[in-house]
């Protein structure tokens, strides 16, 4: 995994530039989107003109049959049976017409309008305009909360949240409008393409990131099973190292009158062994295969005397004074796997012999549904309590350098704790201590 870094850093890059293209394409789209509205608004703000005009018109008393005649060319045939009165037109909702027939032809007719008659028809009515212009734009489908329509003479302080579109008709005449943004429209009409893209966004970054989490996991793994090898090939070949020399002795030089010198070799031989056998208990519930047919063979325990017995032989092991208490009743039972039991709580108060000072006071606390075993060491820090039970872990602390260890020990307390029905819970503090506390929900 030398490359790791390397595939981090690119995988950042090519998420980082798929997100910008993203947002490019989004901006991009919602600019093009806006683009249309307004060619849209321009038009109605153009029909608006039209329609103000024509009642300038008709209001100024200009609307003879001739002119009126041209007008009518705007409204549908059914809406023009024949010639209308002035009355009659006013009355009209001219928008309808005006929307089906040629804009060209009513462009040029309006134009006209402008050009000719602007000095006989007065200023125009901007609040008629404006009315004409929201009722067309409710046609489109728009209804802004704010609009304003603005001729050549006047000004207006607007808020730059407006949008603003200027319909010129002559040198003379330009009208602007402001209207408040459309965006909901725009969104709206983006949703589709939003919701895909950011669906997609979260499916490529979540796989990426799945992806670069098991990338992590199994570097991990392998850094872990290099460190377990090294530790592990120490940790055997010290007990056999000591068994064969202890046994060599024997065999080399016998003294059958020595019986002292005969039983402290092969005590220490059988410690050793005995050292050897947890060892290879501890690997060998590590192995898949083995877990998978690992049964406990539950019976009554009574608890008091096999605590005392497995604090006895941790004592003897210590390499350094250590003073273990036990409270536990006299007559407390439990149903556990003997052999498994033994040496989950040996794995505990072990590692609390380990992971401590110079002095080490150890409590093992114990009843029928709880076993707590408490020490005054060296604590584990916050962020390593979720993983000190994954196989091979080892707290990586500066003053643990000395202490030998290969990361199995709690998971095989964990597989055992596990295979029981039971549950496993640690609470620790830096520098003050910790305790592994057991519950035997199952009993
Ligand atoms: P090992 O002791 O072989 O490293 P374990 O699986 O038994 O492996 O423990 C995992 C890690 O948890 C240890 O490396 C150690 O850092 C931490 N640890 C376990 N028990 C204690 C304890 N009682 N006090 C402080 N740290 C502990």
């Amino acid at each position: 995994m030398k490359h790791f870094k390397l595939i981090l850093t690119v995988t950042r890059i090519t998420i980082t530039l798929l997100f910008a293209a993203n947002v490019i394409f989004m901006v991009k789209l919602y600019n093009s989107i806006k683009e249309r509205y307004i060619d849209d608004v321009e038009q109605c703000l153009r029909r608006a003109d039209q329609i103000e005009i024509v009642d300038r018109i008709i209001n100024a008393g200009l609307g003879d049959e001739d002119n009126v005649v041209r007008l009518q060319l705007g409204l549908q045939k059914s809406d023009t049976d024949g010639a209308m009165g002035t009355e009659e037109l006013l009355e009209k909702d001219y928008s309808q017409g005006y929307r089906r027939v040629d804009k060209q032809l009513i462009s040029i007719i309006t134009g006209y309008l402008h050009d000719n008659y602007a000095d006989q028809l007065g200023k125009p009515n901007l609040a008629n305009m404006e009315e004409a212009f929201r009722r067309d734009l409710s046609f489109s489908g728009f209804y802004p909360e704010e609009i304003h329509i603005i001729g050549p003479e006047d000004t207006f302080e607007y808020g730059s949240d407006l949008w603003h579109i200027s319909y010129r008709i002559n040198d003379v005449l330009t009208y602007n409008a402001y209207i408040s943004p459309l965006t909901d429209h725009i969104l709206k009409e983006m949703s589709g393409v939003i919701v895909t893209s950011v669906l997609i966004a979260l499916v490529l970054t979540a796989g990426f990131w799945y992806l670069l989490h098991i990338i992590n996991r199994l570097r991990t793994i392998e850094e872990m099973k290099d460190d377990f090898t090294n530790n592990m090939t120490h940790e055997l070949k010290t007990p056999i190292a000591i068994a064969y020399a202890a046994n060599d002795a024997l065999l080399q030089f016998p003294d059958p009158h020595d019986e002292q010198r005969t039983k402290k070799y092969l005590t220490a031989a059988l410690e050793q062994l005995s050292k050897l056998t947890g060892l290879v208990e501890n690997i060998l519930a590590m192995s898949m295969e083995r877990r998978k047919h690992l049964t406990m063979a539950k019976e009554k325990i009574n608890l008091r005397p096999f605590l005392a017995s497995i604090i006895e032989q941790q004592k003897l092991r210590a390499d350094k004074p250590c003073e273990i208490t036990l409270n536990c009743a006299e007559d407390t039972v439990i149903n556990a796997d003997p052999t498994h039991f033994s040496n989950v709580i040996s794995n505990l108060i072990d590692n609390s012999i380990k992971y401590s000072g110079d002095t080490v006071s150890i409590t093992v606390n114990a009843d029928s549904s709880v076993v707590s075993v408490s020490d005054n060491g060296i604590g584990i820090p916050p962020k390593s309590l979720p993983d000190i039970f994954n196989k091979f872990y080892r707290v990586p602390h500066g003053n643990r350098s000395d202490v030998r260890g290969y990361g199995i020990g709690l998971f095989y307390v964990k597989s055992i704790i596990d295979r029981h029905g039971w549950r496993i819970e640690v609470e620790s503090k830096l520098g003050k201590g910790s305790r592994f506390t057991i519950k035997f929900t199952e009993q």
